[in-house]
């Protein structure tokens, strides 16, 4: 039996109602040009929440004019480093005292626990803007040796205005990665939220302009991605595109970018990361980290542990206790304390969790436990385990983006290498083993962004973060993000007066 709610302590009720749902265009909230609006929906209920204004060209190209107007000839780009930045911080304060009600917005629109929204994501949406801001003012380019009596310099310019498509599993901690170094170099902004969570970026949007941030300088359009994201990602006069979501959608985009004006793209893909547990590995607190690494934000992350690979010696021990451990997983309402999991974010997303699910048990894999979805109401899935996976099946293969933990078994480190890089993504991977040896060893052959080592989903403002292969392009976070909103200009001149 799973636990439910009914086990857990009282609702918490932060105070919150929805303030804005129209464009955020030039500093003003406006409506759709076409007057046209979209449902947004509470997935513990499937119950509308709000209508929001849906943005399509016309609504993109009015934010584009604002951005290039902030961009070409407003006060942003030419603004002191310290006054951006210095903006950046007194928004931070602003999230830091709206935290609560951000929060709740963010559970109700998203489905994830109001714990994890407001203990770990909204003090991580005012980490990252404290970063960005001390990053504004240390932005410069070098001097250069070059052969020859020449004076050589690099300067560092804003790259003019960015376009920023983003997903609906992390809205604020997606907007922050984005808008942060964006931001920070002096670019203006048309950000196009998910189309499942447009609340809080509008939120957070307004508190930016509390903060003094100048009138188009971000804008920010709610919408459908083959309407209003194809035009962002289309517009000839962006200049730069910074998109996270799926691999498919992402490959759309880079076209879309290509045959426009050919602007640069980095791309936040998806994954089907492998979670290595060796045979030395204390194993209560392996399937305690595996079962985070994939369970977290109802297994909705684009870095989930989704293959878990265990090795045969411990392997009957390490299942055994894993499914233990996911039919102790507290699943219920997201705003009740003590609850771990709460419904995936929409009906598509909910009934593609359950297909997986269904070619799982076709695949011949061992449905552990879960299997279905608990209840009758919401988008809520059973936490599901599978043993005996095999890595040609489709659960070991696509991203299911749901609760389902992939039980795999293997040998020897050669093999566990050579399968767990046998995928099209490259975006993350877990080792768990107490040797040092055995750690340095995957840390350099497996082929990931980033290599979580017993310990995962560890997220800092300045680790990068982003995939190999298919999983995408560039990286976000850390120094490396500067690098995507930055054109270096070379300036070489004479030592001496030419002779000329
Ligand atoms: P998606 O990639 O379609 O959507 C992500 C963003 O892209 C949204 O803002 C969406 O409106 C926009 N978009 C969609 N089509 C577009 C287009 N033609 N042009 C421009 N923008 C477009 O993802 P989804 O449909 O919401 O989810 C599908 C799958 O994607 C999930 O099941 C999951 O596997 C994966 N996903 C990955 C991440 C991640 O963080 N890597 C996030 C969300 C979803």
């Amino acid at each position: 039996r799973f636990s439910t709610a009914a086990a857990v302590e009282d609702l918490i009720t932060p105070q919150v109602s929805i303030r804005y749902t129209q464009h955020l265009i030039n500093g003003q909230f406006v409506d759709a040009a076409s007057g046209k609006t979209f449902p947004t929906y509470d997935p513990r209920s499937g119950e509308v929440i709000a209508n929001v204004a849906e943005g399509d060209i016309e609504d993109i190209n009015r934010a584009v004019s604002a951005a290039r107007r902030a961009f070409d000839e407003g006060p942003w780009p030419k603004m002191t480093a310290y006054e951006r930045s210095r903006i950046l911080l007194r928004f931070a304060d602003l999230v830091e005292k709206h935290s609560d009600e951000l929060a709740a917005l963010e559970t109700w629109n998203n489905g994830k626990t109001y714990e994890q929204a407001a203990k770990a994501e909204l003090p991580m949406l005012v980490r990252l803007f404290h970063y960005y801001a001390g990053w504004a003012d240390k932005i410069h380019g070098l001097t250069v040796p070059a052969d020859g009596d020449y004076h050589v310099q690099t300067l560092h310019e804003p790259i003019g205005v960015a376009g920023q498509i983003i997903p609906w599993n992390f809205p604020l901690l997606m907007f922050a990665w984005k808008v942060g170094p964006a931001l920070a170099c002096g670019n203006t902004i048309v950000l196009k939220t998910a189309e499942q969570t447009p609340l809080t970026a509008l939120f957070v949007a307004k508190l930016f302009h509390e903060a003094g941030l100048p009138e188009g300088v971000l804008n920010v359009v709610s919408g459908y991605g083959p309407t209003a994201g194809a035009a962002l990602a289309s517009h000839m006069d962006v200049d730069k595109l910074a998109f996270t979501g799926s691999t498919d959608t992402g490959k759309v985009v880079l076209e879309l970018a290509a045959r426009s004006n050919l602007k640069p793209v980095t791309l936040e893909l998806g994954g089907k990361s492998p979670f290595i547990v060796c045979e030395d590995a204390d194993v209560d607190k392996a399937v305690e980290l595996a079962h985070f690494a994939l369970f977290f934000n109802q297994g909705q992350c684009c870095c989930a542990g989704s293959r878990t690979f265990v090795h045969e010696n411990v392997y009957d021990e390490f299942l055994e206790k894993s499914k233990k451990r996911a039919l102790r997983r507290v699943v219920g309402d997201p705003f009740r304390k003590g609850v771990e999991q709460g419904p995936q974010i929409d009906v598509e997303q909910f009934e593609k969790v359950l297909r997986y699910i269904r070619s799982g048990i076709e695949s011949s894999a061992t449905l552990e436990c879960g299997g279905d979805r608990l209840g009758s109401k919401g988008f809520f899935v059973q936490p599901t385990v599978f043993s005996n996976v095999q890595d040609d099946m489709l659960i070991a293969q696509d991203e299911i983006f749901g609760p389902v933990q992939s039980i795999l078994k293997f040998k020897d480190i050669d093999e566990v290498i050579g399968r767990a890089n046998k995928t099209r993504y490259g975006l993350a991977a877990g080792v768990f083993t107490k040797k040092v040896s055995t750690a340095n060893t995957l840390m350099r052959a497996l082929r990931a962004g980033t290599v979580w080592i017993n310990c995962f989903d560890v997220f800092d403002a300045a680790i990068p973060f982003g995939g190999y292969k298919m999983s995408g392009i560039g990286r976000e976070k850390g120094i490396y993000s500067l690098h995507n909103y930055l054109q270096v200009k070379a300036v070489v001149s004479p030592l001496n007066n030419p002779a000329w």
